[in-house]
């Protein structure tokens, strides 16, 4: 029997109930995996376990990708108007309209974010990426080009076929939906691997997904581990593109996967290590309100966080008493209560993973400044925690934490912030603060960064492109960029005439 959740919310923020399949979602039904096991899902805020799904395994990737195929090849691909896509993908914002509160109840239970959060952010935004894309579904054009009087081309931008998708745990609703909007925007059909930590939210998204009026087998979710589905969806023959958020170790992976199988097209959203830069002449007040939200948003477990805080030093001493009392305001607590600005880590393992961060950080000598224990006995909670004299060659200044961790260092000239802040592998997000507009864009266009916010921070948008330089990740998600890799260009050439 499949799996199945239902789940009572009595909490101070939300109260209401849930209850649906928590088996792999192939062709339109909920099934068991192929050898019954199953994966337990636990409550970071507790540590307890909410459920558990099923372990998919390479036989479910292959049944997953046979529907998937049988789908592109029947119902979706070319034999699905851009009409009807796009008055489906209309359905299911609305039907995600219809249920916010509790998808965004789902995401709180699993991944641990605030209920705030999780609703304003993750499901506010997913909503409006689905209708975004939705609003796209009929509007794919190509070219007519003429090269002759008598010759005649076009283009069509058709679908890719089946296409693998495989997303991390930080925003497990989010990039659900940033992988999935475009694909059926465009007409190809999924096979979509969540998270083995948060796999819920997707999970509750296949019922709406049939409700809907998707035929069965355009969206497929096999829950499981990564070393297992996700690499036999980054290797199957029969996938012709997958794309990838997570880290850039896993990320590489992939692209040597997709390299030894078919070749098949690769995008990648990987890790960061953001600068956030702010000048002697910013506006301190709101660059400390924006420092604190691109560090501590999430938990700290954005891609993006701005972990990296470089202040001039004529301002520096003043941002730093600022921040840190925009910091110590934070509330750590269980992200179903009221008030809470910050729930706990997503796993034990994240949780070890950052504390080794804080240790490899004091053990190098650096200083803390703020925070670096954890919050109660239960629950992955850690303090907000800010490190000052830093050193360029330290861990904590070079990697990713993925934690409510960050270093401020000072700086002199632009020279100087300009080299800091690009001397990294990463060159996903950065942001810059200033009251002189012209030297904020002119710092902005010398970052090697995806992303520049100037006076913001995680200002995210439908139509904005978002993705990286170097080791960041290739492609972009989101806005009309990401349509592009998600069609295969075919040029038709037509002989008006008798041309040889
Ligand atoms: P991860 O790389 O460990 O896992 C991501 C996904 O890949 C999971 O579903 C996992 O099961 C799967 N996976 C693991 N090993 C695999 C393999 N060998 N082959 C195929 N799939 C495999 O990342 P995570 O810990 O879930 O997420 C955190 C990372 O994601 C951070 O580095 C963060 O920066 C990155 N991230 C990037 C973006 C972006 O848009 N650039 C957004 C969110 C998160």
């Amino acid at each position: 029997m499949p799996t199945h959740l239902s789940y009572e919310f009595n909490t101070p923020v939300y109260k209401g109930s849930t209850s649906f399949e928590t088996g792999l979602f192939i062709d339109g039904k909920f099934v068991d995996g192929s050898t019954g096991s199953t994966i337990d899902v636990i409550n970071p805020a507790t540590e307890h376990i909410i459920t558990s799904v099923s372990e998919g395994t390479t036989d479910d990737v292959d049944a997953a990708v046979a529907a998937a195929q049988r789908a592109y090849d029947t119902v979706w691909g070319l034999n699905a108007s851009g009409l009807a896509r796009s008055n489906l993908l209309w359905k299911l914002a609305q039907a995600m309209e219809a249920h916010a509160d509790e998808l965004s109840a789902i995401e709180v239970l699993d991944n641990g974010k605030t209920f705030g959060w999780a609703s304003s952010t993750d499901v506010a935004l997913s909503i409006n990426v689905v209708k975004y894309y939705a609003g796209w579904a009929d509007k794919l054009t190509g070219q007519t080009l003429e090269t002759d009087s008598k010759l005649l081309a076009y283009t069509r931008h058709e679908p890719i076929g089946v296409v693998g998708q495989i997303i991390p745990w930080n925003f497990p609703l989010l990039m659900f939906v940033w992988k999935i909007a475009p694909a059926l925007a465009t007409g190809n059909t999924i096979v979509l691997k969540p998270s083995e930590f948060t796999p819920l939210t997707a999970l509750r998204m296949c019922t709406l997904i049939n409700e809907s009026g998707f035929p069965p087998g355009v969206v497929n979710v096999v829950t499981g581990y990564g070393h297992t589905v996700g690499v036999a969806i980054s290797s199957h023959m029969a996938i012709q593109k997958v794309a990838f958020t997570g880290s850039t170790l896993v990320g590489r992976k992939i692209m040597e996967a997709a390299a030894r199988s078919n070749l098949k097209a690769v995008t990648l959203e990987l890790g960061g290590k953001s600068p956030n830069i702010i000048f002697d002449d910013a506006d301190l007040e709101q660059a400390v309100k924006w420092a604190a939200h691109g560090l501590f948003w999430n938990h700290g477990q954005a891609c993006c966080a701005g972990s990296r805080i470089f202040v001039q030093s004529g301002a520096y001493d003043s941002f730093l008493e600022r921040f840190t009392e925009k910091a110590k305001q934070i509330k750590v607590g269980d992200p179903f209560d009221k008030g809470v600005d910050q729930g706990p880590q997503i796993s034990q393992i994240q949780f070890d993973r950052v504390m080794g961060y804080i240790e490899s950080g004091k053990n190098d000598g650096a200083k803390i400044h703020l925070g670096g224990g954890r919050v109660g006995n239960e629950g992955y909670y850690i303090e907000p925690t800010i490190f000052v004299d830093a050193k360029p060659e330290m861990r904590i200044v070079k990697e990713e934490i993925f934690g409510p961790v960050g270093v401020v260092i000072r700086f002199e000239d632009e020279e100087d912030v300009i080299r800091q802040a690009n001397d990294t592998m990463y060159g996903l997000a950065a942001a810059v603060f200033s009251k002189d507009i012209n030297r904020a864009i002119e710092t902005a266009h010398k970052l090697k960064t995806g992303t520049v916010w100037v006076n913001c921070y995680n200002n995210f948008h439908p139509g904005i492109p978002f993705g990286g330089f170097k080791q960041s990740g290739i492609g972009r998600e989101m806005g009309e960029y990401a349509l592009h890799h998600y069609t295969n260009v075919k040029a038709v050439h037509i002989n008006l005439g008798n041309v040889l």
